[in-house]
């Protein structure tokens, strides 16, 4: 096949989020912190489970409509919840989403191979990014701080245009920033519902990073498994010969 593209998706598959879930409660302290010092008088836990209880119902309105709302939403409904009038807008939500997303950004490291292998494909391939991530301003930081920035010629990101993977249409609004058929196009991610099915769904080759053991059986078969970043030097130029 001709490869006119590689599309990545980000968190664990170019950037690693270290110790899993460790990031959730320091992220929510701070958070939590920013408010109490902002007149929210309310327990910690109380805050905590308010806040779970929030995000689960977004996301499972998230899972029907395949939207991403941005993360202040979350921010301002656990608030309301808690009988705290701030909507969207409100700096203390935004000033929240942010202290939320330093902290988050500190258990983020660049994956080793992952400036190497884009650099060596950037000769080759146009480049794209498609990340499922409700504060974008947090991507586009990790990106600067990583050097990333550049690398790609379209960088999509869900809270941006409100569709997440596996929604088809952020797969099409990247191939077509991208300039590309999806047959050209290849898609390299680390989970099988979001990236791989997403993925195929529009018709691109699928590459399934394995960072973890699969938590669910899915009838999804990505087209290549590979366990390192370096190996998909190996599988794209396998295919395009
Ligand atoms: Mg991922």
């Amino acid at each position: 096949m001709q490869v006119n593209a590689v599309l990545f998706d980000l968190f664990d598959t170019l950037l690693r989020i270290n110790g899993g879930d460790a990031f959730y409660t320091p992220c929510l302290e701070k958070l939590y912190e920013f408010f109490s010092e902002n007149g929210v008088d309310v327990s910690f836990k109380e805050f905590k489970q308010v806040y779970f209880e929030v995000r689960d119902e977004l996301y499972a309105e998230s899972e029907k409509t395949l939207e991403e709302p941005h993360f202040n939403l979350r921010v301002s409904k656990t608030l309301q919840d808690l009988n705290y009038d701030f909507d969207v807008t409100s700096p203390i939500v935004i000033k929240g989403t942010n202290i939320f997303a330093d902290e988050f950004m500190r258990y983020v490291s660049l994956d080793d191979d992952a400036l190497d292998v884009l650099r060596k494909l950037r000769g080759k391939h146009r480049l794209g990014l498609i990340s499922n991530f409700a504060i974008p301003e947090c991507v586009w930081k990790l990106l600067s701080k990583f050097n990333l920035e550049k690398i790609f010629d379209a960088i999509l990101i869900s809270a941006e245009v409100n569709k997440r993977k596996p929604s088809p249409e952020i797969f099409k609004k990247a191939l077509k920033a991208l300039n590309v058929d999806a047959a050209n196009a290849v898609f390299v991610g680390d989970t099988l519902a979001f990236d791989i099915k997403g993925a195929k769904n529009v018709g691109m080759k699928a590459v399934l990073i394995e960072r973890n053991p699969p938590k669910e059986i899915l009838d999804i078969k990505p087209d290549r498994v590979i366990r390192s970043l370096k190996e998909l030097l190996l599988t794209l130029e396998l295919w395009t010969q």
